[in-house]
This record gives structure tokens, sequence and C-alpha cells, in this order.
């Protein structure tokens, strides 16, 4: 197998900007799987029918939230996520997600996107990859 181009690692380090949580092109979506409807139901103490009515829509068979403003509803004015305990796995695991974990992505719209990219500690190529396989596996097994 050979080696991936980031073999040696990736500088991230979230800067707290809220860029990620405001939409672009690429990135419009906030995908739900099962296990983050659970937790949001329960930290905004709604009933699931309640939560999917108020905060969520359909987009390519999958639930997402509905993001009717350039923003995701859930951040706040001071620009921080205010279910930051409950928020989702796409949330919790940017920016190592396997489709910017190519090269052009990464070093394009990735990095154009989020500051944080190129700064902080290294996360090694290891835990990069099991951060982006175990994201996969949340959604497939939704
Ligand atoms: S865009 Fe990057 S640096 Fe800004 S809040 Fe999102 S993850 Fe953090
Ligand atoms: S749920 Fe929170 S972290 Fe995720 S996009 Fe919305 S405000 Fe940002």
């Amino acid at each position: 197998m050979p080696k991936p181009w980031f073999h040696k690692g990736l500088r991230f380090e979230c800067t707290q900007c809220g860029n990620c949580c405001r939409t672009h092109e690429e990135y419009s979506f906030v995908y739900l799987a099962e296990g983050d409807v659970s937790a949001l139901t329960e930290h905004l103490q709604l009933d699931r029918a309640t939560f999917l009515e108020r905060h969520c829509q359909e987009e390519d068979g999958w639930i997402t939230l509905r993001i009717d403003k350039p923003a995701c509803p859930f951040l706040n004015e001071a620009g921080g996520c205010s279910v930051y305990e409950a928020r989702p796995k796409q949330c919790r695991t940017w920016p190592f997600w396997v489709e910017n974990l190519k090269r052009t992505t990464w070093e394009g719209p990735v990095s154009d996107c989020c500051p944080g990219i190129g700064k902080g500690e290294l996360v090694d190529a290891d835990e990069v990859k099991r951060i982006a396989i175990e994201t996969e596996l949340w959604y497939e097994d939704s």
C-alpha cells in the first residue's frame, strides 16, 4: 500500500471562527445519523417528531438540519455552537472526513473554508485515518 500524501500527519486546531457552521457551496448540509438525532433530541428535551419537524429536513434520503439562513440554526451570536455537547458527528470530526483527505481538496476548499488547517499540533496519519473511517461508519450504520 502506498503511503498517503499526509503520511507525516496533518495540523489542525480550531480557531473558533464559526466559519464551518455557515453555508458554503460545497459545505451546506449538516447530516444527522440516528445517533445524532437521539443526542440532539435529548439535549433539547424534545421528542423525536417535534425535533424533526422543528429543526430538520430531508436531503437525498438523509435527515439534515434545516438551514434557512446562511448559518446553522444552532450557531449562536457569539459564534459558538449552542448544542456543543450534542453536536452531530460531522461537526465533531471536521476536517478529518474521507472526502476532505484528497490533497487537492485539503489544500483547496477545506483550507479556504477553515483557518484552523495547518495550525496546532500534528495529528498523526493513523489517527487522521481512524477519525475519517469512524465518521464514515457512523453514517453508514445509521
Ligand atoms: S472553520 Fe475551522 S477554525 Fe473555524 S470554527 Fe470551523 S473548524 Fe474551527
Ligand atoms: S451543530 Fe453546532 S457545530 Fe454543528 S454546524 Fe451547527 S453550530 Fe456548527
